[in-house]
């Protein structure tokens, strides 16, 4: 069985710890307003590609790994393929490569369990703690992705926790402050990392044809980003700034 592959960073040091070969997979029930990647939104197109070229990719990338690298799978989303990721992640963890899977934690089946309990790390994506300011940014409800949250508390699973700060669509104190109060006891998570909002993806609208309906938004000050990293601080001790 293959993948559908949209892309590959190498030398990756943004999705997870220390170097990585990044594989963004093709497809996400997700629709984020803000999403820089939305030509990898779409279940048509990508690549089908082997499981063998992946686990070549990695082995070759592998001396530049060091101790803490290692592969991400992210996208689109890779949970929507985690039937056919499963078999490429015991390849790689049977030769010794780290895997993080980078998820937006909507899809729950048996073998996104799978996949996440064969995963060293975790990257969950909480868009919003507000289930109805969740459904305006993405199109979705958040309950499946706070009950993976849950799942991967209660099965020692670490995760890293990333919230995209967007502003008028998810800095509301109240908000995170709720977020703070549902997941400051939990002991899986081993960091908080606040995105800022930003556009990189913007021109990608215009090749698709489609609308970029954040283009009034503006970038977050210096001053929104250290507000909402002082309210964090007030839940967990383990929060930074990518
Ligand atoms: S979950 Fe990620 S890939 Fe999917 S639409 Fe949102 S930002 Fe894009």
């Amino acid at each position: 069985m293959g993948l559908k592959v949209h892309s590959y960073e190498s030398l990756g040091t943004y999705d997870g710890p220390g170097i990585r070969l990044v594989v963004f997979l093709q497809g996400c029930p997700f629709r984020c307003l803000y999403c820089a990647n939305p030509d990898t939104i779409s279940f048509e197109g990508g690549t089908d590609t082997a499981a063998q070229e992946i686990v070549r990719r990695a082995l070759n990338e592998k001396p530049f790994f060091g101790k803490r690298g290692g592969v991400t799978f992210s996208g689109g989303e890779p949970t929507a393929q985690a039937k056919d990721l499963i078999p490429i992640v015991k390849d790689l963890k049977s030769n010794g490569i780290n895997v993080c899977i980078d998820t937006n934690g909507g899809i729950w089946n048996s073998d996104v369990e799978g996949l996440l309990g064969l995963a060293d790390l975790t990257l969950l994506d909480i868009k919003e703690f507000n289930g109805t300011r969740h459904r305006e940014i993405t199109g979705r409800d958040n309950t499946v992705t706070l009950r993976t949250a849950q799942w991967l508390e209660e099965n020692g699973k670490p995760f890293w926790l990333r919230y995209v700060l967007v502003p008028g669509l998810s800095d509301f104190e109240e908000d995170i402050r709720a977020l703070g109060e549902h997941f400051k006891d939990y002991r899986m998570i081993q960091r908080v990392e606040i995105l800022p909002y930003h556009t990189l993806g913007k021109h990608k609208y215009e090749t698709l044809g489609w609308e970029y309906l954040l283009k009034d938004t503006p970038l977050n000050t210096p001053e929104q980003l250290a507000r909402a990293r002082a309210i964090f601080d007030g839940y967990f001790s383990c929060v930074m700034v990518n």
